[in-house]
Protein backbone atom coordinates (compact mmCIF):
# COMPACT_ATOMS: atom_id res chain seq x y z
CA UNK A 1 0.00 0.00 0.00
CA UNK A 2 2.76 2.79 0.59
CA UNK A 3 4.76 1.53 -2.42
CA UNK A 4 1.55 2.14 -4.37
CA UNK A 5 1.14 5.66 -2.49
CA UNK A 6 4.70 6.66 -3.43
CA UNK A 7 4.82 5.51 -6.70
CA UNK A 8 1.55 7.76 -7.65
CA UNK A 9 2.73 10.72 -5.64
CA UNK A 10 6.31 10.12 -8.12
CA UNK A 11 4.14 9.84 -10.97
CA UNK A 12 2.12 13.13 -9.92
CA UNK A 13 5.28 15.05 -9.51
CA UNK A 14 6.77 13.83 -12.66
CA UNK A 15 3.67 14.84 -14.55
CA UNK A 16 3.37 18.20 -12.85
CA UNK A 17 6.95 18.43 -13.67
CA UNK A 18 6.41 18.36 -17.40
CA UNK A 19 3.31 20.35 -17.57
CA UNK A 20 5.52 23.24 -16.27
CA UNK A 21 8.74 22.92 -18.48
CA UNK A 22 6.04 22.31 -21.29
CA UNK A 23 4.29 25.51 -20.38
CA UNK A 24 7.55 27.41 -19.80
CA UNK A 25 8.69 25.94 -23.17
CA UNK A 26 8.43 29.18 -25.80
CA UNK A 27 9.24 28.97 -29.39
CA UNK A 28 10.97 31.88 -31.40
CA UNK A 29 10.13 34.28 -33.38
CA UNK A 30 14.02 35.37 -34.26
CA UNK A 31 13.78 34.12 -37.68
CA UNK A 32 10.99 37.09 -38.34
CA UNK A 33 13.33 39.82 -36.77
CA UNK A 34 13.55 41.35 -40.58
CA UNK A 35 9.62 41.99 -39.87
CA UNK A 36 10.18 44.60 -37.21
CA UNK A 37 8.50 47.81 -38.33
CA UNK A 38 9.48 51.37 -37.44
CA UNK A 39 7.89 54.98 -38.19
CA UNK A 40 9.97 56.35 -41.40
CA UNK A 41 9.64 59.60 -39.80
CA UNK A 42 8.45 59.99 -36.42
CA UNK A 43 8.35 64.27 -36.48
CA UNK A 44 7.06 64.67 -40.06
CA UNK A 45 4.54 66.91 -40.29
CA UNK A 46 0.52 65.75 -41.58
CA UNK A 47 -2.18 63.52 -40.55
CA UNK A 48 -0.76 60.65 -39.27
CA UNK A 49 -1.77 57.69 -37.04
CA UNK A 50 0.78 56.02 -34.39
CA UNK A 51 0.22 52.32 -32.97
CA UNK A 52 2.17 51.21 -29.64
CA UNK A 53 1.48 47.52 -29.47
CA UNK A 54 1.52 46.66 -25.80
CA UNK A 55 0.90 42.80 -25.71
CA UNK A 56 -2.11 40.70 -26.23
CA UNK A 57 -4.91 42.94 -28.31
CA UNK A 58 -3.69 46.22 -26.34
CA UNK A 59 -3.03 48.71 -28.30
CA UNK A 60 -2.46 52.44 -27.85
CA UNK A 61 -4.00 54.26 -30.82
CA UNK A 62 -3.24 57.95 -31.36
CA UNK A 63 -3.11 60.54 -34.14
CA UNK A 64 -1.14 63.40 -31.88
CA UNK A 65 -4.51 64.85 -30.52
CA UNK A 66 -6.54 61.63 -29.19
CA UNK A 67 -5.41 58.52 -27.99
CA UNK A 68 -7.52 55.36 -27.93
CA UNK A 69 -6.41 51.99 -26.47
CA UNK A 70 -8.06 48.41 -27.10
CA UNK A 71 -8.29 46.23 -24.25
CA UNK A 72 -5.70 47.94 -22.03
CA UNK A 73 -4.38 44.50 -20.40
CA UNK A 74 -1.27 45.25 -18.31
CA UNK A 75 -2.09 42.79 -14.78
CA UNK A 76 -0.80 39.18 -17.17
CA UNK A 77 -1.40 37.09 -13.82
CA UNK A 78 0.66 34.02 -13.85
CA UNK A 79 -0.13 30.78 -14.72
CA UNK A 80 -0.89 29.23 -11.09
CA UNK A 81 -3.24 32.01 -10.52
CA UNK A 82 -4.89 31.88 -14.01
CA UNK A 83 -5.45 27.99 -13.83
CA UNK A 84 -5.95 27.32 -9.93
CA UNK A 85 -6.79 31.06 -8.52
CA UNK A 86 -8.54 34.21 -8.69
CA UNK A 87 -7.00 37.12 -10.63
CA UNK A 88 -7.80 40.99 -9.63
CA UNK A 89 -6.21 44.31 -11.91
CA UNK A 90 -3.29 45.23 -10.30
CA UNK A 91 -3.23 48.86 -10.17
CA UNK A 92 0.39 48.99 -9.55
CA UNK A 93 1.08 47.56 -13.13
CA UNK A 94 -1.29 49.24 -14.52
CA UNK A 95 0.30 52.40 -13.53
CA UNK A 96 3.80 51.38 -14.48
CA UNK A 97 2.44 50.15 -17.49
CA UNK A 98 0.78 53.49 -18.45
CA UNK A 99 3.48 55.44 -17.35
CA UNK A 100 6.17 53.57 -19.38
CA UNK A 101 3.81 53.92 -22.63
CA UNK A 102 3.94 57.71 -21.62
CA UNK A 103 -0.20 57.17 -21.74
CA UNK A 104 -1.84 60.49 -20.12
CA UNK A 105 -5.50 60.82 -21.12
CA UNK A 106 -7.76 58.70 -23.49
CA UNK A 107 -10.26 59.10 -25.23
CA UNK A 108 -12.00 55.86 -25.03
CA UNK A 109 -10.76 51.98 -24.10
CA UNK A 110 -12.00 49.70 -26.37
CA UNK A 111 -12.55 45.96 -24.86
CA UNK A 112 -12.73 43.98 -28.31
CA UNK A 113 -14.37 40.93 -25.95
CA UNK A 114 -14.57 40.07 -22.24
CA UNK A 115 -12.36 38.10 -21.47
CA UNK A 116 -10.33 38.46 -18.70
CA UNK A 117 -6.99 38.62 -20.87
CA UNK A 118 -8.54 42.05 -22.31
CA UNK A 119 -11.22 43.36 -20.53
CA UNK A 120 -10.14 42.73 -16.74
CA UNK A 121 -8.06 46.00 -16.55
CA UNK A 122 -10.20 48.17 -18.93
CA UNK A 123 -12.41 50.07 -16.24
CA UNK A 124 -8.72 50.55 -14.32
CA UNK A 125 -7.04 52.16 -17.32
CA UNK A 126 -9.99 53.97 -17.99
CA UNK A 127 -10.39 55.20 -14.58
CA UNK A 128 -6.74 56.65 -14.44
CA UNK A 129 -7.25 58.36 -17.77
CA UNK A 130 -10.29 59.76 -17.87
CA UNK A 131 -11.68 57.67 -20.70
CA UNK A 132 -14.74 56.37 -22.16
CA UNK A 133 -15.46 52.34 -21.02
CA UNK A 134 -16.57 50.82 -24.20
CA UNK A 135 -17.69 47.37 -25.14
CA UNK A 136 -20.62 45.11 -24.61
CA UNK A 137 -22.85 44.70 -22.26
CA UNK A 138 -20.70 42.18 -20.35
CA UNK A 139 -17.47 44.81 -20.49
CA UNK A 140 -20.09 47.20 -18.74
CA UNK A 141 -20.44 44.31 -16.36
CA UNK A 142 -16.86 44.49 -15.72
CA UNK A 143 -16.65 47.96 -15.22
CA UNK A 144 -19.84 47.95 -13.05
CA UNK A 145 -17.89 45.36 -10.86
CA UNK A 146 -14.84 47.88 -9.55
CA UNK A 147 -17.07 50.96 -9.79
CA UNK A 148 -16.32 52.65 -12.76
CA UNK A 149 -19.05 55.64 -13.20
CA UNK A 150 -22.35 54.84 -15.32
CA UNK A 151 -21.80 57.97 -17.31
CA UNK A 152 -18.48 56.99 -18.97
CA UNK A 153 -19.35 53.34 -19.66
CA UNK A 154 -20.67 53.34 -23.91
CA UNK A 155 -22.57 49.50 -24.22
CA UNK A 156 -21.70 49.37 -28.49
CA UNK A 157 -24.13 49.16 -30.71
CA UNK A 158 -22.67 46.96 -33.89
CA UNK A 159 -22.06 48.45 -37.07
CA UNK A 160 -22.88 52.21 -35.60
CA UNK A 161 -19.82 54.52 -35.53
CA UNK A 162 -18.98 56.10 -33.08
CA UNK A 163 -16.51 59.66 -33.45
CA UNK A 164 -14.10 60.84 -31.14
CA UNK A 165 -11.21 63.50 -32.27
CA UNK A 166 -10.65 62.82 -35.21
CA UNK A 167 -10.96 59.25 -35.18
CA UNK A 168 -14.35 57.49 -36.43
CA UNK A 169 -14.67 53.75 -34.35
CA UNK A 170 -17.21 50.95 -35.39
CA UNK A 171 -17.48 47.85 -33.61
CA UNK A 172 -18.08 45.26 -36.10
CA UNK A 173 -20.16 42.10 -34.56
CA UNK A 174 -17.41 39.23 -35.48
CA UNK A 175 -17.08 35.41 -33.25
CA UNK A 176 -14.57 34.39 -30.59
CA UNK A 177 -11.86 31.65 -31.48
CA UNK A 178 -13.79 28.33 -30.89
CA UNK A 179 -11.94 27.63 -27.82
CA UNK A 180 -15.44 27.01 -26.11
CA UNK A 181 -14.07 28.43 -22.77
CA UNK A 182 -15.49 31.15 -20.73
CA UNK A 183 -18.22 31.79 -23.65
CA UNK A 184 -21.94 33.28 -22.78
CA UNK A 185 -21.96 36.79 -21.15
CA UNK A 186 -21.49 38.53 -17.64
CA UNK A 187 -25.09 39.49 -16.85
CA UNK A 188 -24.17 41.03 -13.08
CA UNK A 189 -21.58 43.74 -12.03
CA UNK A 190 -18.38 41.24 -12.05
CA UNK A 191 -16.61 42.06 -8.61
CA UNK A 192 -12.96 40.75 -8.51
CA UNK A 193 -10.71 38.73 -7.46
CA UNK A 194 -12.75 35.86 -9.59
CA UNK A 195 -11.72 33.05 -11.75
CA UNK A 196 -10.60 33.69 -14.76
CA UNK A 197 -13.37 31.95 -16.13
CA UNK A 198 -15.76 34.38 -14.93
CA UNK A 199 -14.73 36.77 -17.70
CA UNK A 200 -16.90 35.69 -20.20
CA UNK A 201 -16.94 36.50 -23.80
CA UNK A 202 -19.76 39.05 -23.90
CA UNK A 203 -19.42 38.92 -27.95
CA UNK A 204 -16.44 39.30 -30.03
CA UNK A 205 -15.88 42.78 -32.09
CA UNK A 206 -13.58 43.37 -34.91
CA UNK A 207 -12.80 47.04 -34.70
CA UNK A 208 -13.05 49.70 -37.47
CA UNK A 209 -11.12 52.66 -36.78
CA UNK A 210 -11.22 55.35 -39.66
CA UNK A 211 -8.95 58.55 -40.13
CA UNK A 212 -8.51 61.25 -42.53
CA UNK A 213 -4.77 59.39 -42.74
CA UNK A 214 -6.22 55.78 -43.18
CA UNK A 215 -7.81 53.40 -41.16
CA UNK A 216 -7.15 50.39 -39.43
CA UNK A 217 -8.85 46.94 -38.24
CA UNK A 218 -8.15 45.45 -35.02
CA UNK A 219 -9.27 41.73 -34.89
CA UNK A 220 -8.36 40.66 -31.47
CA UNK A 221 -9.76 36.82 -31.44
CA UNK A 222 -9.25 34.52 -34.30
CA UNK A 223 -12.47 33.51 -35.23
CA UNK A 224 -15.19 35.64 -37.88
CA UNK A 225 -18.97 35.76 -38.52
CA UNK A 226 -19.55 34.87 -42.29
CA UNK A 227 -19.64 37.72 -44.48
CA UNK A 228 -19.53 40.34 -41.81
CA UNK A 229 -16.91 42.43 -43.24
CA UNK A 230 -18.08 42.57 -46.63
CA UNK A 231 -17.77 45.81 -48.10
CA UNK A 232 -15.80 47.28 -45.69
CA UNK A 233 -12.07 48.83 -45.51
CA UNK A 234 -8.70 48.94 -43.75
CA UNK A 235 -5.54 49.93 -45.10
CA UNK A 236 -3.42 47.64 -42.04
CA UNK A 237 -5.44 45.06 -40.56
CA UNK A 238 -4.02 43.88 -36.64
CA UNK A 239 -5.10 40.26 -36.79
CA UNK A 240 -5.13 38.25 -33.77
CA UNK A 241 -3.82 34.74 -33.87
CA UNK A 242 -4.45 33.04 -30.38
CA UNK A 243 -4.96 30.16 -31.03
CA UNK A 244 -4.44 29.91 -34.76
CA UNK A 245 -1.31 28.02 -34.93
CA UNK A 246 -3.40 24.85 -33.20
CA UNK A 247 -6.14 24.90 -36.09
CA UNK A 248 -5.59 22.95 -39.48
CA UNK A 249 -4.87 25.04 -42.63
CA UNK A 250 -8.33 25.18 -44.09
CA UNK A 251 -9.23 26.86 -40.73
CA UNK A 252 -6.81 29.53 -41.08
CA UNK A 253 -7.23 29.83 -44.83
CA UNK A 254 -11.24 30.34 -43.76
CA UNK A 255 -10.29 32.56 -41.64
CA UNK A 256 -7.81 34.82 -43.92
CA UNK A 257 -10.42 35.06 -46.11
CA UNK A 258 -13.08 36.11 -43.58
CA UNK A 259 -11.28 38.88 -42.16
CA UNK A 260 -8.28 40.14 -44.14
CA UNK A 261 -9.18 39.47 -47.89
CA UNK A 262 -12.80 41.43 -47.47
CA UNK A 263 -11.02 44.95 -46.27
CA UNK A 264 -8.19 44.42 -48.70
CA UNK A 265 -5.21 46.01 -46.17
CA UNK A 266 -1.80 46.75 -47.39
CA UNK A 267 -0.74 45.46 -44.25
CA UNK A 268 -1.52 42.68 -41.78
CA UNK A 269 0.13 42.62 -38.35
CA UNK A 270 0.29 39.85 -36.29
CA UNK A 271 -0.85 40.18 -32.11
CA UNK A 272 -2.27 38.40 -29.72
CA UNK A 273 0.65 35.73 -30.06
CA UNK A 274 2.61 36.68 -26.85
CA UNK A 275 2.49 34.18 -23.64
CA UNK A 276 0.32 36.50 -21.56
CA UNK A 277 0.89 35.19 -17.92
CA UNK A 278 4.53 36.45 -18.43
CA UNK A 279 4.41 40.18 -17.47
CA UNK A 280 5.27 43.31 -19.93
CA UNK A 281 8.37 44.76 -18.24
CA UNK A 282 10.30 41.57 -20.09
CA UNK A 283 10.47 40.48 -23.49
CA UNK A 284 7.81 39.51 -24.61
CA UNK A 285 7.45 35.61 -25.60
CA UNK A 286 5.29 33.68 -28.19
CA UNK A 287 2.78 31.37 -26.45
CA UNK A 288 4.33 28.42 -25.06
CA UNK A 289 4.19 25.17 -27.68
CA UNK A 290 1.92 23.28 -25.57
CA UNK A 291 -0.78 25.69 -26.07
CA UNK A 292 -0.30 26.97 -29.41
CA UNK A 293 1.84 26.74 -32.49
CA UNK A 294 2.75 30.33 -33.56
CA UNK A 295 5.57 29.30 -35.88
CA UNK A 296 2.79 27.76 -37.79
CA UNK A 297 0.77 30.94 -37.75
CA UNK A 298 3.44 33.17 -39.03
CA UNK A 299 4.85 30.62 -41.53
CA UNK A 300 0.79 30.34 -43.07
CA UNK A 301 0.96 34.53 -42.74
CA UNK A 302 4.00 34.47 -44.05
CA UNK A 303 2.78 32.25 -47.33
CA UNK A 304 -0.25 34.69 -47.26
CA UNK A 305 2.13 37.72 -48.09
CA UNK A 306 4.63 36.20 -50.55
CA UNK A 307 3.78 38.00 -53.15
CA UNK A 308 3.95 41.22 -51.24
CA UNK A 309 0.25 42.88 -51.49
CA UNK A 310 -0.44 42.84 -48.56
CA UNK A 311 2.99 42.97 -46.53
CA UNK A 312 3.37 41.03 -43.12
CA UNK A 313 4.69 43.09 -40.38
CA UNK A 314 5.56 43.03 -36.73
CA UNK A 315 5.18 45.86 -34.12
CA UNK A 316 7.92 46.45 -31.17
CA UNK A 317 6.41 46.52 -27.69
CA UNK A 318 6.51 49.64 -26.20
CA UNK A 319 6.97 51.70 -29.17
CA UNK A 320 4.74 54.02 -31.23
CA UNK A 321 4.91 53.59 -34.68
CA UNK A 322 3.23 55.50 -37.22
CA UNK A 323 1.27 52.92 -39.28
CA UNK A 324 -0.65 55.26 -41.85
CA UNK A 325 -0.17 59.20 -43.16
CA UNK A 326 2.63 61.24 -42.94
CA UNK A 327 5.96 59.34 -41.71
CA UNK A 328 4.39 56.25 -41.79
CA UNK A 329 6.31 52.54 -42.26
CA UNK A 330 6.83 51.21 -44.97
CA UNK A 331 4.26 48.68 -44.43
CA UNK A 332 1.49 51.07 -44.63
CA UNK A 333 2.22 52.71 -47.54
CA UNK A 334 -0.09 52.94 -50.35
CA UNK A 335 1.37 50.66 -53.18
ZN1 LIG B 1 -10.78 35.65 -25.72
Amino acid sequence: MRRLLITVLVLLALGAGWLLYRLNDHPSLDAYASLGLASRDDAAPGPHVSVTFLGVSTLLISDGETSLMTDGFFTRPAKARVFLGRIAPDPDRIAQSLERAGVQEIAAVIAVHSHYDHAMDSPEVARRTGALLVGSESTANIGRGVGFPEERIRVVTPGEPMRLGGFTLTAVLSMHFPHGMAMGEIREPLVPPASAMDYLDGGSFALLVAHEAGSLLVQGSAGWREGALSGRHADVVLLGIGGLGGRDEAYREDYWREVVEPVDPRCVIPIHWDDFTLPLDAPLEPAPELLDDVPASMAFLTRKTAGGAPTLGLLPVWKPVRLLGAGAAPCGAPR
